[in-house]
């Protein structure tokens, strides 16, 4: 099994993160849904506020409460020279109890060629200490980042800029930097091509789940899903297993998949197969899904499974469930970033 490991993720789609470990639903922390820009870490979830000066703030489990993390009392948090919340964007991750980010940044090379560039910077987990560690010249990162062992994974594009305003041609891989080593390195090409991207959208034992695309055509739309494909890239042996198209996320160490006749089953990392039995819970539907303590929960459409049981139900609480935490599910209310914690028997009634 992996190590328990910090990551976050970036999407344009929902995007699904899982922590893996010996299934223990007693004393054991299940992350589900996390949406750009959060990483857990300790018992509790750090991420960028959008919504308040892309402003990095920090939601503890124990408490509830949700503050910025920079450590200076009094501090107004509003000039990025003096606050160690800010001035902290793009696919953020922690490594060993530092905090990470790779930075895009796109700029004019020596010839006047438009490029990108990707910055990985470090610091402490208040912010402060801040320091550049490396750089990926010629690439932009998104679509997340997976910590394992000594690297973190993530996903970069080189783009093909014809100008500042075309759509672009672009390649798609998968990359790692080694923390040990400090290097980057370029593990596998994943796609090429217009509307391209690239994601890693969770683990599967030993193995990341990803989703990538590219056409080969502009304006290619009505065979997007032709081009797109779902992969496991296995850390452990360096392979990467193209999976049935119908595979839509991964989560708690389970494949949320789907049937050609659009019902939902979930596969266990041990190969046991569990089919949805719900009108509700359908392959449209799927992208949403987290698995979290065992139930299968959408807060997007306010819907919830257990896996266990084969009950549906319905979801009481506005808010996005991110984790099960001390018998309860840890919430997370999007626009205000506060988080709340609730009991099963309050998030969820029973349809039947
Ligand atoms: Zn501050």
């Amino acid at each position: 099994m992996i190590k328990k490991v910090l990551f976050s993720c970036i999407s344009v789609l929902l995007l699904l993160f899982v922590s893996c470990g010996e299934i223990d639903y007693d004393k054991t922390m299940y992350f589900g849904y996390i949406s750009p820009d959060q990483i857990t870490f300790e018992n509790g979830l750090i991420f960028i506020d959008y919504g308040n000066s892309q402003i990095v703030k920090f939601a503890d489990f124990d408490s509830l409460i949700t503050v910025p993390i920079c450590p200076k009392p009094n501090c107004p948090h509003t000039d990025e020279n003096e606050c160690s919340a800010l001035g902290i964007n793009g696919t953020i991750f922690v490594y060993n109890n530092s905090l990470c980010w790779l930075a895009n940044e796109m700029r004019y090379d020596d010839v006047g060629n438009l490029t990108d560039n990707t910055t990985l910077y470090m610091s402490n987990t208040d912010g402060t200490n801040r320091r550049q560690v490396a750089e990926l010249e010629g690439y932009r990162v998104s679509g997340g980042a997976f910590v394992y062992d000594k690297k973190v994974y993530f996903c970069a594009t080189d783009v093909e800029y014809e100008s500042e305003m075309s759509a672009d041609y672009a390649l798609e891989y998968l990359y790692s930097y080694d923390f040990s080593e400090k290097k980057f390195a370029q593990i596998e090409f994943l796609a090429e091509g217009y509307n391209s991207g690239a994601y890693i959208r969770g683990s599967f034992g030993n193995a990341l789940f990803m989703i990538y695309q590219g056409t080969p055509e502009l304006g290619m739309r009505e065979n997007y899903d032709e081009h797109r494909k779902y992969a496991l890239y296995n850390l452990e042996n360096n392979e990467l297993d193209i999976l049935d198209k119908n595979t839509v996320s991964a989560s708690e160490d389970c494949l949320i998949c789907f049937n050609d006749d659009g019902t939902v089953f979930v596969r266990r990392l041990n190969g046991e197969e569990i089919c949805i039995s719900s009108d509700r819970i359908i392959a449209q539907t799927a992208n949403d899904y987290k698995i979290i303590n065992d139930i299968l929960i959408s807060s997007f459409y306010g819907v919830a499974y257990d896996l266990k049981t084969g009950t549906e139900y319905n979801l009481n609480n506005s808010g996005v469930v991110i984790a099960y935490y001390n018998r309860k599910y840890i919430l997370k209310n999007n626009s205000t970033g506060e988080i709340f914690a609730v009991g099963e028997r309050e998030l969820l009634t029973s349809t039947s």
